[in-house]
């Protein structure tokens, strides 16, 4: 009889763990990945991938000529008040823009296509972490048991408390909101655009909008207080409209956008992300870029 014990249990369907499942997967392991939505995901929710992403997706065995189809190429720097901009010059591609949750079902897509066994639309409520295996517990009370669990459940989740690995606090919180929506067909094609508006406070607070030929979206960095984020989100996507730059003025979205803490640098900063029988991966371990906010690509690797 086979065993009910997987040889992972992955908590989070997210880059990190998708891939994590894929990987683990293609070297005959039993993985269970466990996530609180259902798959396919819908709606959009922008994103920007730097190269390196491609040979990993490669790796994985998934299509990077459907998923990377936006190439952008070059990045446009503004100053606050967009009197200055520059524009660095880059060999090649840049990076690409990629609609969420395209890559997150085309991961998920795959892991299922390895035998990885997809439990999805069950919030996982606890852990109990035991000496030989580990049970994911959700909220119908299904439990899963695997040697190892790896805790992929993103940058806002009470299990980090529950396997006893808090992320201490740097001490510089950076909040992030994004406005995101997708372009009428009659806006016409246009070449993928990528900017940066820098300086946005004195602390290095800084904006980022991205416009493909189907989405546009702004996403704001904020190193200052909480309170402050928002007014200064929804004013510097009216202004991006008034610019120009941005062909929808998204500050209505931004007014109504969750602002989350980024768990930025937070990697460097906890004891270890390896516990009993447990490993924590992705956003939920800080695996952020500290300078841009870049999650996807680092989670993934
Ligand atoms: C506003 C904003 C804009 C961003 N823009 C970019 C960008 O342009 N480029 C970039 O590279 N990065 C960007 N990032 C960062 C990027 O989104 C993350 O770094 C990346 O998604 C991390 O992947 P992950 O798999 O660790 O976590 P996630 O993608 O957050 O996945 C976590 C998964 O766990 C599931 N989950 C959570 N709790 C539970 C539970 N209890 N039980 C079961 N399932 C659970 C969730 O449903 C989710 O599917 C942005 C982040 C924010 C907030």
């Amino acid at each position: 009889m086979a065993s009910d014990i997987y040889d992972v249990v992955i908590v989070g369907a997210g880059p990190a763990g998708a891939t994590a499942a894929i990987l683990l997967a293609q070297k005959d392991r039993r993985v269970a990945l466990l996530d609180a939505s259902t798959f396919p995901r819908t709606g959009t929710l922008a994103g920007w991938l730097n190269t390196r992403t491609a040979p990993l997706l490669d790796e994985l065995g998934v299509s990077v000529k459907k998923l990377l189809n936006h190439t952008f190429s070059e990045v446009t720097f503004h100053n606050q008040d967009f009197t200055k901009s520059a524009k660095p010059t880059f060999e090649g591609t840049a990076g690409y823009l990629v609609d969420r949750a395209v890559l997150d079902n085309a991961l998920v897509k795959r892991a299922d296509s390895c035998g990885v066994t997809m439990i999805s639309g069950n919030t996982v409520q606890d852990v109990n972490l035991g000496e030989e295996t580990t049970i994911a517990i959700c909220e119908d009370d299904t439990r899963v048991e695997g040697r190892l669990l790896m805790l992929a459940a993103g940058r806002v989740t009470h299990l980090l408390n529950d396997v006893g690995m808090t992320r201490g606090g740097s001490g510089s919180i950076i909040w992030s909101g994004q406005a995101n929506a997708p372009l009428p067909k009659s806006a016409g094609k246009r070449e993928p655009m990528v900017g940066v508006v820098l300086g946005l406070d004195r602390k290095g607070s800084f904006a980022i909008y991205c416009v493909s030929s189907t989405w546009v979206s702004v996403t704001i960095n904020w190193y200052g207080d909480r309170g402050e984020a928002m007014p200064a989100f929804i004013h510097i996507c009216r202004t991006l409209h008034e610019q120009n730059l941005v062909p929808e003025n998204l500050s209505a979205l931004a007014a109504a956008a969750p602002i989350e803490p980024c768990p930025a640098s937070a990697a460097l900063d906890m004891d270890s992300h390896v516990g009993k029988n447990t490993l924590i991966i992705g956003d939920a371990g800080g695996f952020v870029s500290a300078a841009s906010n870049e999650g996807i690509y680092p989670a993934m690797w």
